[in-house]
């Protein structure tokens, strides 16, 4: 590197920064530098297979770019890996699902640069109410069609819905400081219309309280499913074809190679190079030997709440680190359950409640699982189960070993209760908490105009692209947009139009 000229570096080879440099890459000819600490490309978007891992690798592999660890497994991890239980199976660094299929923000954005994802969406559901399952499949709830709810709450539960989805983007927005609850509670006293949207919110926003959730930010998810024809049994969300979710910022990185760009990993940004208000470049370490890499522009893609660990803190004003700093963060519990056959029916299927109050939680837990293998075969050998289950925590609760514990101890009981046969067709499981899956939740005061913006008005030259700089929604399609949003500033073109469906270009 240390001869050669880029036009932009970019911090991070996640999901962000590199959206923002492949399109520079490619429309505007600027030749890109991706700089990964971590030794694989992926950042939160890791995907295995398990024929190249042993369990040091793996748990290296979760810690170092996907703010995920190891909790526990049965049987234990190196016996996993060692005895070949996990064998034809393919996952993630958590629960990896894309929102609105093929016509969510990350696929819209790869097929404009020519990588197009193979998808396998969620074509049935399940929904837990007062110990029944409900079941949909092709998009059946259409309408409100809720079997457990009276003819007042279809009424009252469509009449929310159709607020939502017919909202402007300025309106939405206009509530993005609002919590759900807030906004709820003067619009309806209708319990089940409450349930519903606030199970509903849990798994937009991976917040299970919804006095915690931006009404905004989870009226603008809810208006992009419906507006692009999907239901929660109909396309909602899907899974990637293996690799996984990993070649979304493979693919990426790929666009940036092949217009001249290059990527390297273990290569930690140490610090970012400013002088007189402007980037000057970067100083890198590659595993010990220290380079300066000198350039006007460098796209930030680190989580925001952690920037000054590498861009001084000094030229920014004291609100503005104080506010960076303070945002907490939405974590999850992920586990997967490996069956020797398949035992739950449905693609996607959600529970209002596991845990609450009682059991020392802010308040209700509620838990989502998706039957991985069903969508996608190539996740399991034949004839096997994957399911990938996980519980919404915040960042204090994932740092709580007694309550991790518990909500775990919960979703299992809530499988071997319900599911006849669970138990006894259990061939492994294998627990994991992370911290950040989002890493400024989407909480109000914490998405919209509180987040920084993708061109720093403190520092020339820099810019922020990831799921917690600016940008709406939430996680993978959020960090694409705001690589969408960073590549116009940058470029000084309006990519967000060019590329996006008005449904989700706000
Ligand atoms: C457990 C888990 C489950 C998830 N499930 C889903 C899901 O189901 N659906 C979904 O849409 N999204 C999901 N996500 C979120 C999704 O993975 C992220 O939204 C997406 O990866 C964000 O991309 P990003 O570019 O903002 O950040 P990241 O992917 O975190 O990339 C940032 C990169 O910057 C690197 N970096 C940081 N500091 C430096 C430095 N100083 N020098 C060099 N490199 C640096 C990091 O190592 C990292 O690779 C999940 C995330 C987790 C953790």
């Amino acid at each position: 590197m240390k001869n050669e000229k880029f036009d932009v570096v970019v911090i991070g080879a996640g999901v962000g920064g590199p959206a923002a440099g492949a399109i520079l890459a490619e429309k505007e000819g600027m030749k890109v530098l991706v700089l990964e600490k971590a030794s694989r490309v992926g950042g939160r978007d890791i995907s295995f297979n398990f024929r190249d891992e042993s369990s040091e690798t793996y748990k290296k592999a979760i810690s170092e770019a996907a703010s995920t660890w190891f909790f526990k497994s049965e049987p234990d991890l190196p016996e996993l890996f060692s005895q070949g239980y996990l064998n034809g199976y393919a996952f993630e660094a958590g629960i990896h699902t894309l929102m609105v299929s093929e016509k969510g923000r990350t696929n819209t954005l790869l097929s404009y640069l020519g990588k197009p994802l193979t998808l396998y969406p969620a074509v049935s559901a399940g929904w837990w109410h007062d110990g029944e399952l409900y079941r949909f499949e092709g998009g059946s709830e259409r309408g409100g069609n809720f079997p457990w709810m009276d003819d007042r709450d279809r009424a009252e539960c469509g009449r929310i819905n159709s607020a939502m989805v017919r909202m402007s983007a300025e309106e939405a927005h206009s509530y993005d400081h609002v919590s759900l609850t807030e906004w709820m509670d003067a619009r309806t006293d209708n319990a089940n219309t409450k349930e519903f949207h606030y199970v509903n919110a849990t798994m937009n926003c991976t917040i299970n309280d919804p006095a915690n959730i931006s009404a905004g930010d989870n009226i603008l998810m809810n208006r992009a499913v419906a507006r692009a024809g999907k239901r929660f049994s109909y396309g909602g969300c899907s899974t990637p074809g293996l690799p996984g979710f990993v070649q979304i910022p493979m693919s990426l990185c790929d666009v940036i190679e092949k217009n001249g760009g290059k990527v390297v990993t273990g290569a930690r940004v140490k610090e970012v190079l400013i002088e007189d208000g402007k980037v000057k470049g970067v100083l890198v370490d590659m595993q010990g030997s220290v380079e300066k890499v000198e350039c006007p522009i460098v796209i930030n893609s680190g989580l925001v709440n952690e920037m000054f660990r590498y861009i001084p803190e000094k030229h920014f004003p004291y609100t503005f680190v104080n506010r960076v700093k303070g945002f907490w963060r939405a974590g999850i519990g992920a586990v997967y359950f490996a069956l020797d056959r398949q035992i739950v029916k449905e693609h996607v299927t959600f529970t209002p409640k596991v845990a609450g109050k009682e059991d020392g939680f802010d308040c209700d837990i509620r838990m989502g699982f998706w039957d991985s293998s069903g969508m996608d075969p190539a996740r399991a050998p034949a004839g096997k189960q994957l399911l990938d289950a996980y519980v919404s925590l915040t960042d204090k609760e994932a740092h709580n070993r007694e309550l991790v514990s518990l909500a775990y101890d919960r979703m299992m009981a809530f499988m071997t209760d319900n599911y006849p046969g669970f138990k006894e067709s259990l061939e492994w499981t294998l627990y994991t908490v992370s911290d950040s899956l989002v890493p400024v939740a989407q909480a109000p005061f914490q998405v919209g105009d509180a987040r920084p913006r993708a061109k720093c008005p403190f520092v020339e030259g820099l810019y922020h692209a990831s799921d917690s700089s600016e940008c709406s929604m939430a996680a993978n399609d959020a960090a694409i947009h705001a690589g969408i949003i960073a590549a116009g500033r940058v470029s000084k073109k309006d990519y967000v139009s060019e590329i996006l469906p008005d449904y989700s270009r706000d």
